[in-house]
């Protein structure tokens, strides 16, 4: 996630803020950020009213709460943290690819190597997907970013929370869903890749991986069968406050909350309204009910974010288990629904 660092930079705290005010604020920061607000807008307006009113109730609540090996997720976060700066085109971000390769060993994953057509020339790039086939038809993915930026190749960031904690919990829903039956949609893991900025956040410089997959999920046929999309990113803060997305899905968000109240983690989630640019934009734009769970309250200010403080020793392994454990039963409340509001056909609109 690129963009809100310039709001936090700007000084201005709009989180904070009620709806009402932030729509008033948001329209006066940088062109970018409001051009893409305006196509998410845009695109939840053409959905239907059935999916843009839908409310959807979890189930009441049985059998056992599923729970993460939080532990684990932390050790891989600083794994992953400990080959260092990981942009796109870089060896370091090959060994990662490498690494994440070595822990999906048995599983099915398919490779989406791409060129990413980038301010720096074209630069290789690859979305690792990992399949966990369910009984249902449908599919449900969670995702999250690998790479670290471009600009920041020079550093030393290390981007424990941002890179590192996504990759981290991904490889422990890996190990979580390996060689288990499901009973309930096929879950995909996504690790997406140059979801940073090449030079400058901009609609153009940002997110080229998942732009990349959405449009060949559109092109396959593989979009309609998506019935949620879950993003995480920079869940490993140790002072863990989840945003609520305005450019997420609301009945989505409201699922994510029931699922966080079932283990009375809710006062992580939600104090705070935001719109953040982030890998569930491409999936927002075609349709696809989609969730980023992201805290951009990263330091005091969000301080840390894309600066050399983003190191292991401001995350904390409860963090991990808090979004974990959400994001997990946020899965099985999906796949307990009789029914979900549909994916939508692919508005009008310019990726
Ligand atoms: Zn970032």
């Amino acid at each position: 996630m690129g963009q809100a660092r310039t709001i936090s930079r700007g000084g201005v705290r709009l989180i904070f803020l009620s709806a009402s005010v932030i729509a008033l604020a948001v329209a006066s920061l940088a062109c970018s950020r409001q051009k893409a607000n305006d196509s998410a807008a845009a695109a939840e307006k053409s959905a239907s009213p059935e999916a843009k009113d839908a409310t959807v109730t979890a189930l009441p609540d049985s059998g056992p709460l599923p729970g993460i090996n939080a532990g684990r997720a932390f050790q891989y976060a600083r794994e992953v943290t400990a080959f260092g700066p990981r942009p796109i085109g870089s060896a370091n971000h090959r060994k990662l690819e490498d690494y994440i390769y070595a822990h999906l060993k048995g599983d099915e994953v398919v490779d989406d190597v791409f060129m990413a057509d980038t301010p720096e020339g074209k630069l290789r790039a690859r979305n690792i997907i990992a399949k966990y086939p369910g009984n249902r038809d449908g599919i449900i993915v969670i995702a999250g970013h690998y790479d670290t930026p471009y600009f920041l190749r020079n550093t030393s960031f290390a981007g424990a929370n941002d890179g590192g904690s996504s990759t981290g919990l991904l490889l422990e829903f890996a190990s979580q869903l390996r060689g288990k039956k499901r009973d309930g949609y096929s879950v995909w893991l996504v690790w997406t890749d140059a979801e940073e900025a090449v030079r400058q956040w901009s609609a153009t410089d940002s997110l080229y991986g998942t732009r990349q997959l959405a449009e060949q999920w559109q092109k396959d046929g593989t979009l309609g069968k998506i019935k949620s999309y879950l993003l995480v990113d920079m869940i490993g803060d140790a002072d863990l406050n989840i945003e609520r997305d305005q450019n997420s899905t609301p009945w989505l968000l409201d699922l994510v909350f029931q699922a966080a109240s079932r283990y009375g983690y809710q006062s992580h989630f939600f104090s705070r309204t935001t719109a953040v640019e982030d890998d569930h934009l491409p999936f927002v734009r075609k349709g696809v009910p989609s969730a980023d769970i992201i805290d951009l309250d990263y330091g005091y200010g969000n301080a840390f974010h894309h600066t050399t403080q983003d190191t292991m020793d401001k995350l904390s392994a409860k963090s991990f288990q808090i979004v974990g454990d959400t994001v997990l039963e946020t899965v099985r409340m999906l796949d307990a629904l009789p029914k979900l509001p549909p994916t939508q056909p692919a508005p009008a609109v310019n990726p």
